[in-house]
């Protein structure tokens, strides 16, 4: 049904005004008209008769995404003056929109409107402009082959806008550092720039490091992961374990890959805030990352290494499928004493020897309790230190840098306070 709002004197917008006015001659309450927010309603506008705009390239704006919303293609303008604008729609579809201007002033409101469609629902729009789309942050699909183009040129605004906040984050990084240094005394925050651009940042609360140094056991397992916002880059992490088997997060850095030399910058930072002094009694657990040995090799050349026994498992699984091989690999690794190891290595002899072979290449120190260190008192196989770092961080690395590192620094807090009342 087709709705109008007469051009009478008492249908006033600026009806706070008349409200409050005391000279309210003829003792009415007038009616106020509710008002279109660009903020809240643009995403996806609501069309009421009344509803008062600001001009009518607002309405126009309005009445475009309403349509993109919508998917009604074909609104369009046969009138399109300054105080009055009128959309239809398609050519048998009765949809109307009227604006007009309000009794003495100038701001526009909807007059008509015939709110019912006859016509189909499309995803081609001929309104469809990429401004629009990232002006409004609007998710509407593109499917169309023949709006494509402008779905393409919108994600590409949308691109520069976030870049363009990231960019930003990097000139915060400073400031952040020294609040960090300021409020959780003893943190170490290190930043590298490549030719003047950042290229790394290094942190070590100093929380995370006393607790460390105070309770854990001499064991550091590392790990990486990808960072998931606009630009790449990885996140290096160093975990501990805690006498009651807890993990205890050490230190972490953003780096812009995994290799030599960012594992290498890793590690020379974290053996100087935890303090090893002794690398004979220390023992780091990793997954053989990109670089990891060749770092260890420079750094840590005197240190135990472990390597994440589920990895040497995928190897020996692909090459050798037997599931007795798979249960004699397992009886290798959790074998505790030597003379034990070398009658289980003789019983995987007997069933393959080629696997018995491959295995005695890899040294047995790095991957078989038999051959662990006992000095950090922990026999662990598996790199699962990190895992519970990983899962705290799985929001936070999908933010820009500035605000992931705040909201790792915040979980990482919570989780030690927690353990303070837990413990
Ligand atoms: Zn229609």
């Amino acid at each position: 049904m087709e709705q109008n709002v007469v051009d009478d004197p008492n249908y006033n917008s600026d009806a706070l005004e008349s409200v409050h006015s005391s000279d309210d001659e003829r003792g009415k309450k007038h009616e106020q008209f509710p008002e279109f927010n660009e903020k809240t309603d643009m995403k996806n506008p609501t069309l009421t008769l009344g509803l008062v705009f600001r001009d009518h390239v607002q309405f126009k704006r309005a009445l475009i995404m309403y349509s993109l919303v919508n998917r009604y293609g074909e609104i369009h303008f046969p009138r399109n003056e300054k105080l009055k604008v009128t959309a239809k729609c398609a050519k048998r579809c009765p949809w109307k929109c009227c604006v007009g201007k309000m009794y003495g002033s100038k701001t526009i409101q909807i007059k008509t409107i015939l709110d019912e469609h006859t016509c189909g629902r499309t995803w081609a729009n001929k309104n469809m402009k990429s401004h629009l789309l990232t002006d409004f942050n609007c998710q509407i699909r593109v499917e169309s082959r023949l709006w494509k183009n402008e779905g393409y040129k919108a994600l590409d605004r949308a691109l520069k806008i976030i870049e363009g906040k990231h960019a930003e984050q990097y000139t915060k990084l400073w400031d952040y550092a020294e609040k960090v240094r300021n409020t959780n005394p003893g943190s170490i925050m290190k930043v590298k720039l490549d030719r003047g651009r950042f290229q790394r940042i290094y942190v070590c609360l100093g929380a995370c490091k006393e607790g460390f140094k105070s309770g854990c056991r001499p064991l550091i397992g590392l790990d990486g992961c990808y960072l998931k916002s606009v630009h790449e880059g990885q996140l290096l992490c160093a975990v501990g374990i805690y006498p009651n088997d807890e993990t205890w997060d050490i230190a972490y850095a953003v780096v812009e890959m995994e290799n030599k030399s960012s594992w290498i910058w890793f590690l020379e930072l974290l053996v100087d805030d935890v303090g090893v002094v002794n690398q004979e009694g220390w023992t780091f657990i990793s997954d053989q990352q990109n670089g990891l040995i060749p770092a260890f090799q420079k750094v840590l050349p005197n240190s135990h290494h472990r390597f994440c026994v589920r990895h040497l498992y995928t190897n020996f699984r692909n090459l050798f499928k037997w599931k007795t091989l798979k249960d004699a690999l397992w009886s290798v690794v959790k074998t505790t004493a030597v003379p034990h190891f070398k009658k289980v290595m003789e019983d995987m002899k007997k069933l393959d020897e080629k696997a018995y072979n491959w295995l005695m290449k890899k040294l047995a120190h790095h991957w078989s309790k038999s051959h662990f260190e006992t000095y950090p008192k922990c026999d662990m196989l598996l790199n699962n230190l990190c895992e519970s770092f990983n899962d705290v961080i799985l929001v936070p690395r999908q933010k820009l840098i500035v605000i992931m590192l705040l909201l790792i620094h915040t979980l990482l807090m919570k989780r030690i306070q927690m353990r303070r009342i837990q413990w």
